[in-house]
């Protein structure tokens, strides 16, 4: 059934949209059906698809396979509480995901959204620190840029000054930061690049239970671009000084970045690892944290040992069954030279808009691409812009981005691409 305008004015009024004032409401689209790369809406437009729901439908939508992972599934349950009660699907992805991760990861803790799944982590690194009587490790060190979610605990670890939770940043708990990594190649790399993460981290080591970071790529935080030479320094400083690593794969993960994680391209592996987004190829809510047997080993050490959390959806077996069969189409498939390709083309494509007197930057990683303005775009203006263009895109601040899905053809990338390059040209002041 079709939006009416009636509808569409209720949705204005009444229902608040991500990161939206309902006092002025930014332009939002009714869309009608989604099939492979395209979004078809109320208007009548089909879009080309450039954000994969926010780095989540890597196989585009309505994929035969994922539909009927779902069809199947829910003729034997939908949902069940997880205490006390468990279920294939959970089983079979908790055991893919260990498949699929470093070997060090070995204990999975399934959460129903990223944000919970950062929680999650957060918590297990100051139960682990609890457990072993160092209570006073209580903080946590990250960079500059970084994004880990809208909730409480993971909004602390969010860049207090320039993100977007920035206006509780004297209310939420007190953390560390320092400055990101400029350093983009690790041919590039000195001393430099780590020397103010070298000397908080060995200065306060006492008091700090874990490092946090998005490794390669800070995504939501400006998509950022960092070499894997410092993920490498940060693992062997965390070593030395008795901290945890909690990589923050949300948006990175499943292939992304090039690499089925990015902490392989600096062939480290963290203490704690949160997932979520592709997981289920964007069918549905779910995250999960994986850590080590020996994070697992400490906090069970300690009194009862159980681990405080447990979300009513927690393993809903829908979710699990689809990111099992997303995960097995991943594997399946040639997804390492599909990135290649579409990074490559990305490359190639996005250039020309260096010359552009409006552009600032130009930033490409994997199936990753952004165009970063000097100054933010008007989403009133913007965003119907790209659709009258025929894509989806949804720029943010500064930064025009995309993250399409996997599928995405050649012509129909170069469709993303060119839409682009047209905004932004658009951006050059008379
Ligand atoms: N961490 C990162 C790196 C993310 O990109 C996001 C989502 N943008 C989150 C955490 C939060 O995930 P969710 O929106 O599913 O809560």
């Amino acid at each position: 059934m079709t939006i009416s305008q009636q509808q569409l004015q209720f949705d204005r009024n009444h229902i608040w949209h991500p990161y939206t004032n309902l006092n002025k409401p930014t332009p939002v689209f009714g869309v009608e059906s989604a099939q492979g790369v395209y979004l078809t809406l109320s208007n009548g437009k089909k879009v080309i698809d450039g954000m994969a729901s926010w780095w989540s439908a890597i196989h585009g939508y309505n994929h035969p396979e994922l539909n009927q992972a779902i069809h199947e599934q829910i003729q034997q349950m939908s949902h069940v509480m997880f205490g006390g009660l468990t279920h294939q699907p959970a089983i079979e992805l908790s055991r893919q995901l260990i498949d699929l991760t470093a070997p060090e990861l070995d204990c999975v803790f399934l959460a129903d959204s990223g944000s919970v799944a950062v929680e999650v982590g957060l918590k297990m690194a100051l139960q682990y620190w609890y457990s072993l009587g160092r209570q006073q490790k209580s903080k946590f060190l990250t960079i500059r840029n970084g994004y880990h979610g809208d909730t409480l605990g993971a909004m602390s670890v969010c860049d207090p000054e320039t993100g977007m939770h920035s206006m509780f940043s004297e209310t939420l708990p007190q953390h560390l930061f320092v400055p990101s990594p400029s350093c983009v190649s690790d041919e590039d790399w000195n001393e430099s690049h780590i020397a103010e993460f070298r000397q908080m981290l060995e200065s306060r080591a006492d008091e700090i239970a874990a490092v946090i970071l998005e490794p390669i790529v800070q995504g939501t935080g400006g998509m950022r671009i960092y070499c894997p030479e410092f993920l490498r320094q940060v693992k062997s400083l965390c070593e030395q000084h008795d901290v945890l690593l909690i990589l923050d794969e949300i948006a990175t993960g499943f292939g992304r970045t090039g690499t089925m994680f990015a902490y392989e391209q600096a062939q480290i592996c963290p203490d704690i690892l949160c997932i979520g987004k592709a997981i289920t190829g964007g069918y549905l809510s779910l995250a999960a944290t994986i850590t080590t047997r020996n994070v697992a080993d400490v906090i069970g050490s300690y009194g009862d040992g159980n681990l405080m959390h447990g979300p009513t959806f927690m393993a809903n077996p829908l979710a699990c069954a689809v990111a099992n069969r997303n995960i097995e189409l991943l594997l399946a498939s040639p997804w390492q030279q599909k990135i290649k390709q579409i990074e490559a083309q990305l490359i190639a494509e996005l250039a020309s808009c260096r010359q552009l007197e409006s552009v600032a930057d130009v930033r490409v990683k994997g199936a990753i691409g952004a165009v970063e303005l000097k100054s933010p775009v008007d989403m009133h203006k913007v965003q119907p812009r790209f659709v009258e263009l025929g894509v989806w895109i949804r720029p943010f601040g500064k930064l025009l981005y995309i993250m399409p899905p996997y599928i995405i053809e050649p012509d129909q990338l170069s469709c993303l691409t060119k839409a682009i390059e047209q905004v932004a040209r658009e951006q050059i002041k008379p």
